[in-house]
This record gives C-alpha cells, structure tokens and sequence, in this order.
C-alpha cells in the first residue's frame, strides 16, 4: 500500500485526509517542492529544502524542520514506497484554524504533507523535444516564492493544453519571463540568455545546474532580461525544471525554433546535465 506522509505518520493513501479548514485549502497560504529521485538518489535535496526553508520564511511561516530533519522523512516516504526512479512531491500550509485571512492568533501548527511518484526520465520528449506557446505573465509579484497559489500557472499551462503545445512561456509586457512551471533560455550565436533571478522569476534548482555545466563548458550564461522578439529569433530555446530538466523547445506559436531541430548547445547541456546527474549521487 502506497504511504502519504502527513506531518509525521506515514498514512495509507486512502487515508490521508487534510482539514477543511487548512489554510492551503482555503488561501493557497503555503509552499512546496519537487524533487527527482534518480537511481534511489534525492538529487539536489539539499538545494530543494533550502529553499523550501527560504520560501517558508518569505511567507512567515514557521517550519520546526530543518535541512536534515527534512532529508530523513522525506527519505523514509520514499523508502517505504520503494521509489527508484520518481519525484516526491513536498507541500506546508500555515495550519488548519477558523477563516480569517490575517495569520491565525495564537498561532496553529504548520501542516507538512508528501506523495511520491514512480516514473522515468522523459527521454523521448528531451530527445525531439517540445511544442510551447507565448502568453501574458498575469502573476503576482513574488514569484521567487513556491506557493500553493498557482492560479496564474494553471491558467496558462491550460492554455498551452489547448493549443497543443506542452509549456506557456510567459512574458510581462515585452519581457520574458518564465514558464508556467520552468525556466526559459534563449540560445543566440552559441550564448544562453536567461532572465535574472530575482521577484518575476522562481529560482530553479535546475536553472542552477545549467548555469554549472554552461561554466564548465565555457558556454556564456547571460542573465539578462530579453524581449519576446528576442526569444522568436532565438536558434534555440530551452525551458528547464526538476521533472522536465534541459527540454527543448522546437516550436514556438506554432514555428520553427531555427531550423525546428533540437540544436548543438542544447544537446551539449543535456550531455551536461546527465554527467551532473551521474557525478553527484
Ligand atoms: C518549480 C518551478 C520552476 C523550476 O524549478 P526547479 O527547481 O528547476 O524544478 C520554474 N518556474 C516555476 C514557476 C516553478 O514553480
């Protein structure tokens, strides 16, 4: 039977309720994260709890776990439901209390919940990679932080479902910014543009990884903001996250992106990004 953690019990799955009254059920008053698990390994654990402890604390939120505290229960979801090769889904809510939108006084427990997936890695999709279509960032302005309230990211990733494409990248005004759920990078005469990190854009784990195997392979790694006019002209783009990793993008709004073939720096960074996989495990 597979386990679902909640707080710390290790549940039936058919049993794993929540309160109706949960601040993530009623507000999206919460965080999360998600972690691959390749070959049995937590890959980036540390990086994914950081800033699960970074995004809990950009939120107010007081979380009794740290880092390591974290890694064994996770660790211990994940070993009883013989995940391999998967992803463990991680989300904490400011608690249940009554329905008031200010914090609730005196202040309840954070509720942490977990389920595991077991599935491979996208192989076919990296190797012809993707379709993905343009849509207005509607965000709020602290997309740094990994909420619960993804409203904005359903609505677009929706659209993209709709027009057959498998990502929106999204643009505020002119500026790129991200995906509804990954990082976007423009590939123009052998350089990677990406937009910065800061409030517009969630910093990703996998963003991060990139940006070491572009270094490593002396491939320059800007991080500038860029225009969609940029991006239409790109000889390659990429969107990056934990379950899709370096995905190319060979159509854009229905065109090619360059010749509509997965292009050389794109294949290098995966060739990359494997060897990360591979050398930190
Ligand atoms: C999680 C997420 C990403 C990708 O982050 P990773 O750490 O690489 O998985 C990018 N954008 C958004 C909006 C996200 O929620």
């Amino acid at each position: 039977m597979t386990k679902v953690l909640i707080n710390e019990k290790l549940v039936d799955e058919q049993d794993a309720n929540v309160p109706y009254n949960d601040r993530g059920y009623v507000f999206g008053d919460g965080i999360y994260e998600y972690i691959r698990v390749y070959d049995n390994n937590v890959f980036t654990a540390k990086e994914h709890f950081e800033r699960l402890l970074r995004s809990a604390k950009e939120i107010g939120l007081e979380l009794k776990y740290n880092v390591d505290e974290l890694t064994e229960l996770i660790q211990e979801l994940l070993s009883t439901n013989n995940i391999v090769n998967g992803g463990v889904y991680i989300q904490v809510t400011r608690g249940a209390a009554p329905r008031d939108h200010a914090f609730p006084t005196p202040s309840v427990e954070a509720n942490i919940m977990a389920f595991t997936k077991s599935y491979d890695r996208p192989y076919k999709l990296l190797e012809e990679g993707i379709n993905a279509i343009t849509t207005e960032d509607i965000r709020w302005l602290r997309c740094d932080i990994k909420s619960l309230n993804l409203l904005g990211n359903v609505l677009a990733k929706e659209y993209a479902t709709k027009y057959n494409a498998q990502e929106a990248i999204q643009h505020r005004g002119d500026i790129v910014t991200e995906g509804s759920s990954s990082n976007v990078y423009a590939i123009k005469n052998g350089e990677i543009y990406t937009h910065p990190v800061n409030n517009y854009i969630l910093n990703g784990i996998t963003r991060m990884v990139i940006k070491s195997v572009a270094e490593d392979k002396g491939i320059p790694f800007n991080e500038e903001v860029f225009t969609l006019d940029f991006l239409k002209n790109a000889d390659e783009i990429i969107v990056s996250s934990t379950s899709i990793e370096v995905m190319p993008v060979v159509k854009l709004d229905g065109e090619n992106v360059g010749d509509g073939e997965v292009g050389s720096i794109t294949k290098s960074l995966q060739e990359g990004f494997n060897r990360y996989i591979d050398t930190h495990s």
